[in-house]
């Protein structure tokens, strides 16, 4: 039977059957048993499913692997131990030394790290380009060893709005998949495969868990990208240069380490799922516990509730940072003043997220007043949490530069950014108004 999101959160991934436990079990077992060695070897040559070592697959964790990728649309989903480890995986499952990518240059400071410095060490070189630019523009940073195209639904900490079905035409034009990090939107805002996105990633550190109790990634695969044939399945686009080009040998190709086995031939539309639980989870191992698992499961739940009352704060409070006149500039692609407005009404009609970026009047040291006068909400540096809390890049995650090498950083000096929570919105405005009382 076909569910809502609304049910899924709460039954997807885990039906118990006569006399088993009604809550998720946690299967905190490193390994499983076996009758036969014959029963464990077809488990190795991947013939049979099942479990043998929680690092290749576990219960908890794919029950909850099953309810996010019901939650996105997709064939197949892979959790990892934190949703830095997600974003590599994601690219690094079809990107080998040599290969080149493509990203959105306004993305999560984290992620922009990792693609700009640490996997050029690995030999993947990735280009930064402006989402505004033109079509024409960002299409000349293609390459015939261009292997992806990156992006954010909602950007951390801007807030821009990607644009996904445009891009996933200008992947598809070059005959590659795009890859979108749903973390700030979630399902429950925008399923990014029903615009052409090929691949999701989320930090579940932040709304699917919502409780701050788990560091945990995914990867989810929408089954739609013919790595074969380079091209998005059912999208009848002119061949380009690039197909046929082979792009994609660690899916077409015979994997040596899994006795000549070619992923694409052998499990069709979970080859990419497959690959990365059998090649990057066996030698690099990001697995999340399944405990955490467990913990991301109960925040999963409540994730279409949440949500909700995440995104109808947060548009309060940005309207009335909107009004105040100690307010500079407020950043919530809610507001109808806002450029990426019109994008986040066709993508996300029912709310974005609760995270504002906004400027208060005044020098860095009124920043850190006002957020020092804050009562209950919190100076931390997560983000997407039922409590509402707060950080100031300029004097936390950015202390070290000068307001000059800031805005060459692209942060505003004077920017906060705001994670509105799910408390009464009238305690939020109270306790903001207080502390820029006291500013
Ligand atoms: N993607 C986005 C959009 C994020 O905001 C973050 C973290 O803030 C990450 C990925 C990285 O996730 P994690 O902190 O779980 O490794």
């Amino acid at each position: 039977m076909k569910k809502n999101l609304d049910t899924i959160c709460i039954h997807g991934g885990w039906k118990p059957r006569k006399g088993e436990p009604q809550q998720l079990p946690i299967y905190q077992s490193t390994t499983f048993r076996y009758e036969t060695s014959e029963q464990m070897a077809k488990l190795f040559d991947l013939e049979e499913e099942g479990y043998f070592y929680t690092r290749l697959a576990n219960p908890t964790v794919d029950a909850v692997a099953k309810k996010i990728a019901a939650l996105e649309g997709g064939v197949g989903c892979v959790l990892t131990s934190s949703g830095q480890a997600a974003n590599f995986y994601a690219v690094f499952n079809i990107c080998q030394a040599g290969d080149h990518f493509i990203t959105s240059n306004n993305i999560y400071g984290g992620t922009f790290n990792l693609f700009g410095v640490t996997m050029k060490k690995l030999g993947i070189e990735c280009t930064f380009v402006d989402p505004d630019w033109s079509d024409e523009r960002i299409e000349q940073e293609f390459r015939p060893n261009t292997k992806c195209f990156f992006g954010e639904t909602i950007s951390n900490p801007g807030g821009n709005v990607f644009d996904i079905e445009r891009f996933a035409r200008m992947a598809h034009r070059h005959g590659v998949p795009l890859i979108v990090d749903n973390t700030f939107a979630t399902p429950i805002n925008c399923r990014p495969f029903e615009w052409g996105a090929d691949i999701v990633t989320h930090s579940t550190t932040k709304y699917m868990d919502g409780h701050a109790t788990q560091v945990g990634g995914a990867v989810v695969d929408s089954g739609n990208f013919d790595w074969d044939n380079c091209q998005h399945i059912g999208e009848a686009l002119p061949p380009t240069e690039e197909a046929g080009k082979e792009a994609f040998p660690g899916l077409c190709e015979p994997d040596e380490s899994y006795h000549g086995l070619t992923y694409t031939k052998a499990f069709g539309k979970m080859a990419y799922t497959t690959k990365l639980v059998a090649q990057l989870m066996r030698d690099l191992g990001s697995i999340p516990s399944p405990q955490n698992a467990f913990l991301l499961n109960l925040g999963l739940e409540t994730l279409h509730l949440r949500v909700a009352r995440h995104c109808e704060n947060a548009q309060k409070v940005a309207e009335w940072l909107e009004q105040n006149p100690r307010v500079a500039w407020v950043n919530y692609a809610g507001l109808p003043s806002n450029k990426y407005h019109a994008l986040a009404q066709k993508y996300m009609p029912n709310g974005l997220c609760g995270v504002i970026a906004f400027g208060l009047k005044g020098t860095r040291e009124d920043a850190i007043r006002f957020m020092d006068n804050l009562d209950f909400i919190s100076i931390v540096t997560h983000v997407a949490d039922a409590r509402t809390c707060v950080l100031h890049p300029a004097s936390h995650t950015h202390r070290q530069l000068s307001d000059e090498q800031l805005r060459e950083a692209g942060v505003a000096p004077d920017l906060v950014r705001l994670s509105v929570g799910i408390e009464s919105v009238d305690d939020i405005l109270a306790d903001l108004q207080q502390a820029m009382e006291k500013a």
